[in-house]
């Protein structure tokens, strides 16, 4: 599985960014040069071993005029020449799907061009109509050379599209020696990122303190300047563990059918997110209302210092940005902590698209988060599960958080609270996520079984459950007398 990790600049200065984009024009056109000398045919020869390239550019000091340090030229042409060889490797393998079904040729002689293929330096000399020695294991061998040789030249050139090319001037990238990171003392990341001056290091605030190692790409989208990592990731075996499920936490991130609790005050650091957008964006519609006499007065100079000082959208982006990073960190943190501390060998959600969190959110909250919530969580979800070996199962959760999951009765959620007649006041939570685990062997409720079915299906069990006599039901019990339990 592979993965690419995004991570974001944190207000870089206009001059930073402006070398970005000239290393970014430098290093494209290395690339580009690389892809005009040796895209094609002529590139072959050197295929085993590009790197007499670079030597030659040393050398010839020919690599001077690209005004780029050497680790970023090196890099450049290491990364067209990646291109250029996945470019052949795919002809390579339509051209010996062809020589497998020619049946005009023997064995021998398609052996003869499949080592031909692998030997890229002896293929380039019977592509320029250059002549070479036959090897050595061919020579007791009947092979018609002339034959081969044509045929090879008539696959390749058929398979043998446009040089590449490199049209958009967006991203460089370097490798471990090239960058190096820090944290200072506001616990905050900094990228230094070889720049075009020797030793002198474009320092970057990244916007998460997820770290970096190996080879990075920086890439600019205008003056956004992102940082992606790509990392090969290994998906683990099934673990063997219990089943587990679990629920959105009343303030947590989750709830899980063991009773634990994974990411607390989450619903608090929503809120605090919540409410400086809210008095933000008032701030803004307000000034926006003031914009709008200016421009109706005619006043150009008050229009533009507004414009540029109280409604300016980089700043306002960049802060929304960096705080969203963080409710992700905090939930991925919760949800790893979860899978690593449980080890569930199977996870029991429900399914997020059909839940509703209207009453574990404040307006404000669900204004700006819930949405956007759900689709991130389940995708996390299904990413971790992945990702660890985790069975993940999605069961209907309807009335999962309204039935007492000791006694089945129907009872009241509270906050967190639940409160059932007979056994008082259990956690919510705790509550909804033992009901979802239950789901998942329910005989009577499937995935599609109707809202209004599961409450019939769930009053039926509780009327024979009543006629076996096993609870004895008491009701009638006032609200504050439930509270004393709390
Ligand atoms: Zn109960």
């Amino acid at each position: 599985m592979k993965k690419t990790i995004k991570n974001y600049c944190f207000n870089a200065t206009q001059s930073k960014i402006n070398e970005l984009h000239e290393i970014t024009k430098r290093y494209t056109s290395v690339k580009n040069e690389v892809f005009q000398r040796y895209g094609s045919v002529s590139g072959l020869q050197y295929l085993s071993y590009p790197r007499q390239i670079r030597d030659e550019w040393v050398k010839t000091k020919h690599a001077k005029k690209f005004g780029l340090q050497a680790r970023y030229w090196k890099q450049a042409m290491e990364e067209s020449f990646f291109t250029i060889e996945s470019n052949w490797s795919n002809r390579f393998s339509r051209v010996k799907k062809n020589i497998y079904k020619n049946k005009n040729y023997t064995k021998d002689e398609k052996y003869y061009a499949f080592y031909l293929i692998k030997a890229t330096d002896l293929l380039h000399k019977v592509l320029t109509f250059q002549s070479f020695n036959l090897p050595e294991i061919f020579k007791e061998k009947d092979i018609r050379r002339d034959k081969i040789h044509k045929y090879l030249k008539n696959r390749i050139r058929k398979y043998t599209g446009k040089k590449p090319h490199q049209y958009k001037q967006r991203s460089f990238m370097i490798d471990e020696g090239m960058y190096d990171v820090d944290i200072d003392n506001n616990n905050r990341l900094w990228l230094s990122v070889m720049g075009l001056i020797p030793r002198q290091r474009i320092r970057l605030l990244m916007t998460s303190k997820e770290s970096l190692s190996g080879n990075i790409r920086i890439v600019l989208k205008g003056n956004r300047v992102e940082v992606h990592q790509t990392t090969e990731i290994e998906t683990k075996d099934f673990i063997k563990g219990e089943a587990r499920a679990i629920d959105k936490g009343f303030s947590e991130v989750i709830t899980s059918s063991s009773g634990r609790k994974y990411g607390e005050q989450f619903n608090q650091l929503l809120k605090t997110e919540s409410d400086r957008l809210s008095v933000k964006n008032k701030n803004r519609n307000k000034i926006r209302g003031l914009l709008k006499k200016y421009e109706e007065r005619g006043d150009i100079v008050k229009t533009e210092i507004i414009k540029k000082h109280n409604l300016g959208k980089k700043k306002y982006f960049q802060q929304k940005e960096f705080n969203l990073n963080e409710i992700k960190q905090f939930i991925n943190l919760s949800l790893n902590q979860f899978i690593t501390e449980e080890k569930p060998a199977v996870l029991v959600t429900e399914d997020l698209a059909f839940t509703n969190w209207n009453k574990r959110f404040s307006k404000r909250v669900k204004r700006y988060f819930s949405s956007w919530l759900k689709g991130y969580l389940q995708e996390r979800i299904n990413y971790k599960t992945m990702l660890n070996g985790v069975q993940q199962v999605v069961v209907n959760s309807a009335y999962s958080s309204q039935v007492c999951y000791l006694c089945g009765l129907f009872g009241i959620r509270k906050g967190d609270k639940f409160y059932c007649d007979i056994h008082r006041v259990l956690n919510a939570d705790y509550n909804a996520a033992v009901n979802i685990l239950a789901r998942m062997s329910d005989p009577g409720i499937g995935v599609y079984t109707p809202y209004r079915k599961v409450k019939d299906i769930l009053q039926e069990r509780l009327r024979l459950s009543n006629q076996d006599s096993r609870y004895s039901v008491q009701t009638g019990q006032s609200e504050s007398e439930r509270a004393e339990y709390v």
